[in-house]
């Protein structure tokens, strides 16, 4: 198996309200020279969501990040690898509200979508619900069944609101329900990720998804450019759990 794109990298983009580079260090040119340089044919630079105040992507950066890559594919299309414009938006309301709106997904060529600690909620309510109650459920154990019963309605009618293509490390972080949370991914064209980071999705989670046929993205969550196209690990674990390697959109069979 061959990868073919990375489609889940950051750069020095995702950092908030902080200077350049404090999150992820990498430039846009620096992770296209890896991904080239390691033979990948597509790459997206997907930062955080414009919510999150310490990692996210700013708003007003989007227009010039669309416009760099596009004289940057002129250098590197010919070459054989396309970048893309994605974001890792946050999911902020328990309605499935994301920190995007029309205006800022016009620019994206990917909409991928995670949950992180640390991003705004819209309101109090969806402040407790998604960023109090998953941090206290997992240190004191406490509320489980309910929490993940709301988590995985939140990620539901994101798959309704919004187009998504990615779903980021799906239980990282938030527990879900995976076989529910696959199930509306298949039937609306979501694809799941299997981080080569992050421990979700892990050998057990796929092994409760198999027979649902919902495809996968295996991506490196790079945060520095030497680990553009690093997805290893989650190779490993898609193999432990015998997916089918015809699920995954990213790769494909040596020699084809
Ligand atoms: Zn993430
Ligand atoms: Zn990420």
């Amino acid at each position: 198996m061959k990868i073919l794109g990375d489609y889940h990298t950051h750069t020095i983009f995702s950092s908030g309200f902080r200077k350049k580079g404090t999150h992820a260090t990498g430039t846009i040119e620096d992770n296209a020279n890896v991904a080239l340089k390691k033979g990948l044919t597509t790459l997206a630079i997907s930062e955080h969501g414009p919510g999150h105040y310490l990692y996210g992507v700013r708003k007003e950066n989007i227009p010039l990040m669309k416009e760099e890559i596009k004289r940057l594919n002129e250098y590197y299309v010919p070459r054989g690898l396309t970048i893309l414009l994605g974001v890792e938006a946050n999911l902020v309301g328990l309605d499935g509200e994301l920190d995007v709106d029309d205006e800022f997904i016009k620019y994206l060529d990917v909409l991928l979508m995670g949950y992180h600690y640390g991003a705004m909620p819209k309101s109090a309510k969806d402040g407790l619900g998604l960023y109090l109650y998953n941090p206290i459920s997992k240190a004191f154990k406490i509320n489980q069944e309910k929490v993940v019963e709301m988590n995985t309605k939140a990620y539901l009618k994101a798959m309704d609101n919004y187009k998504i293509d990615i779903i980021t490390h799906p239980g990282s972080k938030a527990k879900i329900n995976i076989a529910e949370v696959a199930k509306k991914a298949k039937k609306v064209g979501t694809a799941l990720e299997i981080s080569a980071k992050h421990s979700e999705l892990s050998v057990k989670s796929l092994n409760l998804l198999k027979g649902i046929d919902v495809d996968y993205y295996i991506n490196s969550d790079a945060h520095k450019p030497e680990d553009v196209g690093n997805i290893e690990k989650g190779i490993l674990k898609a193999r432990e759990a015998k997916v089918p390697f015809d699920r995954i959109r990213n790769m494909i069979a040596e020699g084809e």
